[in-house]
């Protein structure tokens, strides 16, 4: 240490032991591990929230704590019970009740020890040695660490272990023990270890800095700062900013050590912002007293003493007791660099004295650096040479070679360990962003897959309408061309027999309606003349032919009410209905004509056709259908028909009425027309076809004397 160093920074980064008190409790709050002694589990919850509760003022804290005993019962567990009397006490100590505190100590320890347990008992042990702290009273506090570090071995709750070794560890570290706190970090790193859930970083991230500051104090400044930096990028990746202001605070620290004081004040500047922002004043006044120390070591002593009285007035707005001696000693430095005399003198001496109270052996070993610079610049040499035989004294105490390679050989363990969770927790978010990856490319998978499924669905059930629909209509027009054929007549396509009489049957349902008619209906059957040779001459085709030219015919001259009727081979049937008795005969008249008048083409040859016919109104003469149904009256009709055939063919015969009573010729009418013809019993009339003299190639011209009836 020459003459031209400052005031050592190092005590700033020293921190309040009041202000990072809750740092460990906090961040094991959810720890949780197997074979723990029975607590509560909700009221323990609730303390972790309580521990939480950062910038709540100490009245808002003591009230949550006050609402979870109130809550607390005669069942309540007692390791949960100690935790939270623990808890109440330590504040009874902040709040400067130390009375109070003590009288609480021995309750919570008799209640420890009682129930046996020695997570229970570990904890009341560690609340003790804080509480003596707090107290200041640490060489007190010093001597229950031993009996606290037999009972951790065999503590089970990684809280409680990782609470009882942090605390032991920055107890020991202040009383210069580097060695013992060490370790104690690592049990405390260990327990951390133990637990894995999202403050498991955070928690890691305390013990590095603790750690960092540590080597910091045992002046290992490269690696020191190397934590640092990794601290401060691991927190902004975390994106966890709380143990932001300890690693800026100690960069800038480091930096001042390393005499690059113009970063240090840079980084000193950060960490107030950053301590500013999460609002802690113990950290801004410590980056003032380093910044200050900066100035100094810059010679800059008016802006260094700016700096420092600004420091020291919110040290005293604070009453913070540890930072307000270290910035009246820095102050009463500052003075007898520039000139000052013995009262600066005695300003430093006291505040040194009070210094004691709050740092261990390497740190005063430090400030004795700076006194002896003092004495020597206000001129007492004798006292700057005692100093230093103090100083040189102290530190070959501090660092012995033998404790320097232990201490080395304990870094270098935390240090594989840390490496081995980095890479540990490197690769388990690389497994989650792979699981990540993954599941969104089995999102990606599925949803097209579903897409694909159902747009195929959609498509065969469109193909599965569309067939069925053509299926449908298939069977629709089978179904059609069923019910076609089945009253139709394939060669013509008139009306079958069949067809006929099925609406027969619907006439005797519905003779009422037919009754409100003007007029009856009337029945004409015909049958074509000479058929035989027809199909003789021209083929059975040409036959055919004439069939169906002659269905043509009739249906062009017919009703759209008429029923034209194939009845037989070459009979057709014609029903008219409600036919007036004066427009039959025309209409037969017509039926004929249309037959006869123009010869039927086939071949190129022309073929003369005419018909017989015999046709009578239904119902006949008045007679009720009862009596003459429609299969009787059309019987008549061919029977007439008969009578045509032998008188001459090409006509039609028409039985129009009864001369007699129906009853007197029923046998008759239904036996021997033409008996009853001939005795004109029956009302009869003849319609002939149109002449066929003048017309070639008649089948009639041929066979003009051929009168052979045709059954
Ligand atoms: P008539 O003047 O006395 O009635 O003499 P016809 O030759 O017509 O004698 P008949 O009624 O006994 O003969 C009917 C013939 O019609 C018998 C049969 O071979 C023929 N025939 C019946 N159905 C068909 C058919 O669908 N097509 C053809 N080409 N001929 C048929
Ligand atoms: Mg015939
Ligand atoms: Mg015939």
């Amino acid at each position: 240490m020459t003459s031209q160093t400052g005031p050592s920074q190092r005590f700033s980064i020293f921190p309040r032991i009041t202000a990072s008190l809750l740092l460990p409790l906090l961040l094991l709050s959810t720890m949780t591990a197997a074979d723990i002694p029975e607590v509560d589990a909700e009221l323990e919850k609730r303390l972790d929230q309580y521990i939480s509760l950062f910038s709540a003022t100490a009245e808002e804290r003591a009230e949550v704590l006050e609402a979870i005993i109130g809550d607390m019962g005669s069942d309540t567990p007692v390791a949960t019970r100690v935790r939270a009397l623990g808890y109440r006490m330590l504040d009874s100590a902040t709040a400067e009740d130390n009375e109070r505190a003590v009288a609480m100590q021995d309750e919570l320890l008799t209640l420890a020890r009682r129930s046996g347990q020695t997570d229970t008992l570990a904890e009341a042990k560690a609340f003790q040695i804080e509480l003596l702290w707090r107290m200041d009273d640490s060489k007190e506090a010093m001597v229950h660490v031993p009996r606290l570090e037999t009972l951790l071995p065999d503590v089970r709750s990684p809280r409680i272990r990782y609470y009882a070794h942090t605390l032991t560890a920055r107890l020991l570290r202040s009383h210069s023990q580097y060695e013992e706190a060490l370790s104690h970090f690592l049990a405390a790193y260990d327990a951390v270890r133990e637990t894995d859930d999202e403050r498991t970083q955070v928690r890691r991230q305390f013990l590095n800095y603790q750690i960092a500051q540590l080597q910091a104090e045992l002046r290992n400044f490269d690696q020191a700062l190397q934590m640092a930096e990794r601290g401060i990028r691991e927190m902004q990746e975390l994106d966890y900013q709380m143990y932001l202001p300890e690693f800026f605070l100690l960069k800038g620290y480091i930096f001042g050590q390393m005499e690059d004081h113009e970063a240090s004040i840079g980084v000193h500047e950060e960490a107030i912002q950053w301590a500013e922002r999460l609002d802690r004043p113990g950290i801004v006044l410590t980056s003032l007293n380093n910044i200050g120390s900066a100035q100094i070591q810059m010679q800059d002593y008016s802006a260094a003493t700016q700096t420092l009285e600004r420091a020291l007035d919110m040290a005293l707005e604070l009453e913070n007791e540890s930072t307000r001696p270290l910035l009246e000693f820095n102050l009463a430095y500052l003075a007898i660099m520039q000139g000052a005399g013995s009262e600066s003198i005695a300003d430093m001496e006291a505040a040194r004295s009070e210094l004691e109270a709050f740092y261990g052996q390497a740190d005063m070993a430090d400030l004795l650096g700076y006194v002896a610079d003092a004495y020597r610049a206000a001129g007492y040499l004798d006292e700057a040479i005692d100093t230093l035989i103090e100083q040189r004294d102290m530190n070959a105490e501090l660092f012995q070679s033998e404790r320097d390679k232990s201490l080395n050989e304990l870094q270098i363990r935390y240090e594989t360990r840390e490496q081995a969770t980095q890479i540990e927790l490197l690769e388990q978010r690389n497994e989650l962003q792979e699981r990540v990856i993954e599941n969104s490319r089995l999102q990606q998978r599925i949803t097209i897959l579903f897409v694909a499924v159902v747009v195929l669905s959609l498509i065969l059930l469109w193909q599965a309408y569309r067939a069925a629909r053509r299926a449908n209509l298939r069977l629709t027009v089978a179904n059609r061309k069923l019910e076609y054929q089945s009253v139709h007549d394939t060669l013509t396509g008139l009306l079958n027999r069949r067809s006929f009489q099925k609406e027969m049957q619907k006439r005797g349902r519905s003779g009422i309606e037919r009754r409100a008619q003007a007029h009856p209906d009337a029945l004409l059957l015909l049958d074509v003349d000479y058929f035989k040779r027809i199909n003789d001459r021209h083929g059975h085709a040409g036959g055919d032919v004439v069939l169906k030219e002659l269905a043509r015919r009739l249906k062009s001259v017919t009703r759209e009410s008429d029923m034209v009727i194939r009845w037989g081979g070459e009979e057709i049937l014609l029903f008219l209905r409600n036919m007036s008795p004066d427009a039959l005969p025309d209409h037969v008249q017509k039926m004929l004509n249309v037959i006869a008048e123009e010869p039927i083409i086939y071949d190129d040859r022309r073929i003369q056709v005419t018909a017989t016919g015999g046709f009578i109104q239904l119902p006949f003469a008045g007679v009720p259908e009862d009596d003459i149904d429609w299969e009787k009256a059309l019987h008549i009709a061919d029977m007439a028909l008969y009578i045509g055939k032998t008188h001459g063919r090409n006509r039609a015969i028409g039985i129009l009425g009864l001369n007699c009573p129906y009853e007197t010729i029923r046998d008759q009418l239904s036996n021997d027309l033409a008996a009853a013809v001939e005795q004109s019993q029956v009302d009869h009339m003849t319609i002939t076809g149109p002449s066929q003299s003048h017309k070639a190639q008649t089948p009639m011209d041929q066979t003009d004397h051929d009168s052979s009836p045709r059954r």
